[in-house]
């Protein structure tokens, strides 16, 4: 066995049918790869019977570190809390639902170990099945944060192998809204890429609605730039610019006695200007939310239960 740890921190949100059978391939690949390794397992908050066997896990397995959330506190909030409770010399963040091969797990580590990478991103080199709507969405929402903020996340995954200090550094972090693609790329360190197809689910479906990945989205542009603000700006400088013109333009009409009655053009303007208005207090709004999102400073997660396997020594996480 090696002599290094590499902690697996993976969230759980209602996969009771597959996750204990996942957990042991997990297991059985590191294994035989001679990767001493431990699981961080975060239920969150899930309905069916995924603690009951999380719990299955850490008394079978050695090495299984489970908590469970008071609520569905959602996929970030269950990285964030696995990130906090890391003790490994690495950790490699994955989904539940095998849809990230562990297989290229032990590359990763060989990347991390020989060569000296600090972060080993798996990048989707095919995005596997998905709709129509959230193939378009993610294309979009990409080429808007590369234009907005100039970090290319095309094809970016949550399957990724960070360096112990890469995860000090993102315990470093204390916003109540995170982005962990996004976030973690903004950390910088020396990094690498491998390519991995995204596997098709076996089991159950994916708990990623349209809404909530727009909501994501939505938190991502936030966190990253604050350019819509200045986008109002300068709409309004453009509006300025138009009204100028159309206000000589009246004028001259005025004095020429050529006045004409100017109902299509007042219908429209008002149109105009009335959405623009709104667009503009929805983007100021969007970002007031945040703020009272982030003073609030409520706690990121809630952890009500925990299930630690023996041998592992007790860690604490709030
Ligand atoms: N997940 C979670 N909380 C949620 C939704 C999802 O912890 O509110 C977990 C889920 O169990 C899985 C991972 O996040 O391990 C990715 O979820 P899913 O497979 O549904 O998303 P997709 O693969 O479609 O992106
Ligand atoms: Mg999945």
């Amino acid at each position: 066995m090696s002599t290094y740890l590499i902690s697996v921190a993976i969230p759980v949100y209602n996969e009771a049918k597959q996750i204990y059978e996942n957990i042991n391939i997990i297991h059985k690949i590191l294994t035989e790869n001679n990767i001493n390794h431990e699981f961080i397992l975060v239920d969150d908050g899930s309905r069916d019977n995924t603690w009951k066997e999380l719990k299955r896990l850490s008394s079978d397995l050695p090495n299984v570190f489970a908590f469970k959330f008071s609520r569905n506190f959602g996929k970030e909030a269950a990285l964030c809390a696995a990130l906090e409770a890391v003790n490994g010399d690495a950790c490699v963040v994955m989904d539940s639902d095998l849809q990230h091969p562990p297989e290229i797990i032990p590359q990763m580590v060989r990347l991390w170990k020989e060569e000296g990478y600090d972060v080993v991103e798996a990048v989707k080199s095919s995005r596997g099945k998905e709709s129509i709507i959230n193939k378009i969405g993610a294309h979009f929402f990409y080429s808007i944060l590369k234009n907005l903020s100039g970090f290319n996340l095309d094809g970016a995954s949550d399957f990724k192998l960070l360096d112990a200090k890469v995860v000090n550094s993102w315990n470093t972090m204390q916003e109540r809204n995170t982005f962990f693609r996004g976030m973690s790329a903004w950390l910088g360190y020396k990094r690498t890429t491998i390519p991995f197809e995204v596997v098709d689910r076996k089991e159950g479906k994916s708990k990623w609605s349209t809404l909530k990945l727009f909501k994501l989205a939505i938190t991502a542009i936030t966190s990253f730039t604050s350019l819509p603000l200045q986008l109002v700006t300068l709409m309004g400088m453009l509006f300025l610019f138009g009204s100028f013109i159309l206000g000589i333009y009246t004028l001259y009409m005025k004095f020429k006695g050529m006045a004409v009655s100017g109902f299509t053009t007042v219908i429209l303007l008002l149109l105009i200007i009335g959405s623009t208005l709104m667009i503009s207090l929805g983007i100021i709004g969007t970002y007031i939310a945040k703020i009272f999102d982030e003073v609030k400073f409520r706690p990121r997660f809630i952890v009500s239960e925990k299930a630690i396997s023996e041998k592992i020594e007790h860690k604490n996480i709030s």
